[in-house]
């Protein structure tokens, strides 16, 4: 398809000038790039309305007519506004507007002749307008062959130039009709047949131009399709790669070290869960294969202690296991909690943070290298080159979504291949507490195995959620002292939005401020990043040993901090946080025996999506409900960690959040094809193989995981 691959600029309409724009402007520099440029919407173009049924919550709108006469008004001493009248005989006049370019629409549209004005209605001054309408003289438009409109996105620079969708739409109608053989086919034969999809010719055309509604959703289908299926067949190519060049070790047996933990320190039953996430990891470990594996658990859920067991595996089978944790408090935290599991036990445990220095770093790296040091805690900084161990055989990232592959890749890769029986390479085990709903943990950790722990240990109490308007702040304040009398601990968050610190911290010395005032009688911590980091380790030690009862802090304190006696979190202007935020501060309480609860504060004026979200958090503590809707809400690019991912994620056409069944199908069939082909080089999916390297040749994203 040699015409696909013709420069936009030889398309009748284009030139140099727009050539330029369409390619800085939306990246089309081809026929074919054009082609794959998508409407977003249709709109059937084959209806007109009377102007006496217009109202302005319609969407857009179709009137045939007649201008009756303009009229200008002086807006300042450079600007005017220019007001066409137009009617349709429905006996009701409608406003044409035009803030710019005024003096060019008394030029071009005369009075007396008729019209088809296309637009957006709304009301002013009583009246129906339609603020720059799109007009065409009424004999020119054939209604009857404009069925299904295309709509296309431009820039604000395109449209100002005139390249509004319009002007798309007529360069793809001279595409269309240029592309005179049938677009070739990507998929094989027998999937197109199977699963019933039109062919990619007529997809292609159908998607701009389609002869009806259903027309347009089946090339939909197809093209979604298809562009799922490629990014699972890379994910699963990938996957089947690492697989094949990367051994795991071994770890044939449990020895004494474990055996010893579970039979003497372990301080209570494991979960069901636990146990059976035990057991899929440590069935990866002997495997021969290196594990990759996803544990996904709820906050609260026990995912570090499944974490110790299956590093205390790896010590029985004499090699060093790393967890690699997002921030510096959450790597303290985990040093001190498995400290603590393992009590007298001779398994010898370090921290390696960026404020380990000096002799103490130096002692921490010679551990690690002589292989005394069993197991290393820290932040990004076991990353850096210096960092070299004597024998690493497993690795765990906590809280994945900070990390993307590459830096998961290189954490492993400090585990040398030691060649021969026993050769292989560390072990994988990645922890979220984001619950992540599973088409899109297919997606974005495509090459992952998964683990879920569904289950909470015993005993725990369900978060009670309220939302609260700033008006009932008082009210709430009568709740704390109670709690607080009773023993138990607060915390209050304030939003810290990142381009604006300075305003944020603002808040959070306010408040602080005004919660001193309110609680004389009690002691309040305050933690920020913005703080040295021992300053800011000292007032949560302090909170942690319950010499003060409140803590105030932005979200420094999300991830992972474990204070069992803190029975509420109140959040401050919570309609500033995203739902999975919410949902991980929540998770702060409810880690003790008492009745938990999470105070959500906002003002009385909410926009209607926020109002969704607190509704969701106040409804339900369910994290995999809680991220389906964050996905259908903010849709898979907002999401935290799509962008580090390495994944690729700037579809085209297909939703994750919508297209689920879409997803799993193009998934499944991506499957059989690797299992038949693990290495994909078969010449019966030659065409497949093909077409996935010139996708990862156009796309920067795909690149990262070849
Ligand atoms: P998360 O999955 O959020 O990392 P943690 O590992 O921090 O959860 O565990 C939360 C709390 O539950 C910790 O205090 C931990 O000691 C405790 N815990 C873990 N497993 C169990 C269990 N099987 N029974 C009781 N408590 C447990
Ligand atoms: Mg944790």
């Amino acid at each position: 398809m040699q015409i696909l691959k013709q420069d936009i600029q030889y398309l009748p309409g284009v030139g140099p000038q727009r050539k330029k724009m369409l390619s800085e402007e939306l990246g089309i520099a081809t026929y074919g790039d054009l082609l794959e440029y998508y409407p977003y919407k249709h709109i059937d173009r084959s209806r007109l309305y009377p102007i006496s049924e217009l109202t302005g919550d319609m969407p857009f709108v179709q009137v045939k007519g007649r201008i009756l006469s303009f009229e200008t008004f002086k807006m300042s001493s450079r600007k005017e506004r220019v007001v066409a009248h137009f009617t349709d005989g429905s006996g009701r006049i409608m406003d044409l507007t035009w803030f710019n370019y005024g003096k060019s629409a008394i030029k071009k549209y005369k009075v007396g002749t008729e019209y088809i004005v296309f637009g957006k209605p709304a009301v002013f001054n009583n009246r129906i307008q339609v603020v720059h309408p799109d007009m065409e003289p009424a004999d020119s438009l054939e209604l009857s062959t404009m069925n299904m409109l295309p709509y296309y996105h431009t820039s604000e620079k395109m449209k100002k130039s005139g390249m509004n969708s319009r002007a798309i739409e007529r360069l793809t109608r001279v595409l269309i009709d240029a592309v005179k053989e049938p677009v070739a086919e990507t998929l094989p034969d027998f999937i197109v047949q199977k699963l019933h999809l039109i062919s990619r010719d007529e997809a292609l055309r159908w998607i701009h131009y389609p002869p009806d509604a259903k027309a347009l959703e089946k090339a939909r289908v197809r093209l979604k399709f298809e562009e799922l299926f490629f990014v699972q067949l890379n994910i699963l190519r990938y996957a089947s790669d690492q697989r094949r060049k990367y051994r795991g070790f071994v770890f044939g047996h449990v020895g004494d070290v474990f055996n010893d933990f579970y039979h003497h320190h372990l301080p209570f039953p494991l979960t069901e869960a636990q146990k059976r996430v035990i057991r899929e990891i440590r069935k990866d470990m002997g495997s021969g294969r290196q594990m990759n594996r996803l544990l996904q658990g709820d906050v609260g859920s026990g995912k570090t202690l499944v974490a110790l067991m299956t590093m205390l595996i790896a010590i029985d089978n004499g090699y060093q296991a790393c967890i690699m944790a997002p921030t510096e408090i959450l790597a303290e935290q985990h040093l001190q909690t498995i400290m603590h599991f393992l009590g007298d036990m001779p398994v010898r445990v370090a921290l390696l943070t960026g404020i380990v220095k000096g002799r103490r770093r130096q002692e921490v790296l010679d551990g690690l290298l002589d292989g005394t040091i069993h197991i290393l805690i820290g932040t990004h900084a076991v990353i850096e080159d210096t960092v070299q161990f004597a024998r690493l055989g497993f690795v765990v990232v906590d809280e994945q979504h900070r990390f993307g592959v590459a830096q998961r890749a290189k954490l492993w890769g400090k585990g040398q291949p030691t060649g021969g029986a026993g050769g292989g390479y560390p072990h994988v085990l990645v922890m979220t507490a984001t619950p992540i709903p599973r088409t899109l943990a297919m997606t974005l950790y495509g090459d992952l195995d998964v683990s879920v722990i569904d289950e909470l240990p015993p005993g725990r109490k369900p978060v009670v959620t309220q939302h609260f308007y700033d008006s009932r702040v008082p009210s709430l304040y009568n709740g704390l002292r109670k709690q607080i009398n009773q023993g138990r601990q607060v915390y209050c968050v304030f939003p810290l939005i990142e381009e604006s610190e300075k305003i944020d911290l603002k808040n959070l010395e306010e408040g602080f401020e005004v919660l001193t005032q309110v609680f004389p009688e009690f002691h309040l911590s305050k933690v920020h990043g913005k703080m040295k980091p021992a300053d800011k380790e000292r007032e949560m030690q302090r909170f942690v040993s319950g010499e003060t009862q409140m803590l105030v802090a932005t979200t420094v304190i999300e991830v992972g901090v474990n204070v069992p006696n803190a029975s509420v979190m109140v959040i401050f202007d919570a309609q500033r946080f995203g739902l999975s935020q919410l949902h991980q501060l929540r998770g702060r309480v409810g880690r003790g025996a008492d009745q938990s609860y999470c105070l959500l504060v906002t003002p009385f004026k909410l926009a209607e999506e926020t109002r969704k979200r607190i509704d969701i958090m106040c409804e339900t503590n369910d994290g995999f409900r809680i991220a389906e809707a964050d996905l259908k809400l903010r849709g898979p690019g907002d999401l935290e960690g799509t962008q580090q991912s390495g994944m690729a994620f700037d579809l085209k056409i297909a939703d994750i959040a919508r297209d689920g069944q879409l997803v799993q199908m193009a998934r499944d069939e991506a499957q059989l094809i690797v299992d038949e082909d693990p290495t994909c080089t078969s010449d019966k999916y030659r065409i497949l193989w093909n077409r996935l390297r010139e996708l990862r040749k156009t796309n920067i994203n795909w690149a990262a995981i070849s």
